[in-house]
């Protein structure tokens, strides 16, 4: 899961060396504010932080007592994003780690019927925290967090972009796929139209064993 941060280990936070020269061409082309000026690799030792929603007033606070993994741009239609981004950003960490502090009174879940619980802040739309209690789910045990809500720097940096042409879905015309999957590639973030080969691997992984078909 440290894969790119270690390909960009050292960097200035611009991505573009590993595409081999004119890394910007695509650079008018928006993703999310939180890659479209580089991604930034996590620190080590990061120790996690609070993401707090966009209330003005009385926000609600969830501390994430660890580092983040899998960190990723996705492009479905479910995850929240900012107003006017194309993808969310979006990663996971141990439920463990995820609680919330203050004003849990202001969450509901979005769609009780979804695999992921995702619990938004009534007042805002912000989703604080993706949870799912499927206990024969392949990701039972992990929360999906935005850790754009936080203020603390050094959580781990986007790896890869999912669900890309799920963007169209939203409303992206189709036309502009070539230049969104062009300037994703020169961020380092691979565009795969599911999650990545890893993660698809692990789900495949618990699904075979839930057969018997893998010991
Ligand atoms: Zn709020
Ligand atoms: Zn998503």
């Amino acid at each position: 899961m440290g894969l790119l941060s270690n390909l960009f280990g050292g960097g200035d936070g611009n991505a573009s060396s590993t595409t081999g020269g004119g890394g910007n061409q695509h650079s008018d082309v928006k993703i999310h504010p939180q890659v479209d000026n580089g991604v930034k690799p996590g620190s080590s030792n990061f120790p996690g932080g609070k993401l707090t929603c966009h209330c003005t007033s009385d926000p609600v606070v969830v501390e994430v007592s660890a580092q983040s993994a899998h960190n990723h741009v996705c492009g479905c239609t479910k995850c929240w994003k900012p107003d006017g981004a194309v993808f969310s950003q979006i990663a996971v960490v141990g439920r463990d780690h995820v609680k919330v502090l203050e004003h849990e009174e202001k969450l509901e879940v979005v769609d009780p019927s979804a695999a992921i619980q995702r619990h938004a802040c009534k007042a805002c739309g912000v989703h604080m925290f993706g949870r799912i209690e499927d206990t024969n789910h392949p990701f039972h045990g992990l929360d999906f967090v935005h850790t754009e809500l936080s203020d603390q720097s050094g959580w781990s940096g986007a790896e890869f972009a999912a669900f890309c042409s799920s963007i169209i879905e939203s409303g992206v015309d189709p036309s502009r796929m070539d230049g969104i999957r062009a300037r994703l590639s020169e961020l380092g973030l691979t565009p795969y139209d599911c999650l990545s080969p890893p993660l698809m691997d692990a789900i495949a992984t618990h699904v075979a064993k839930q057969k018997g078909v893998l010991a």
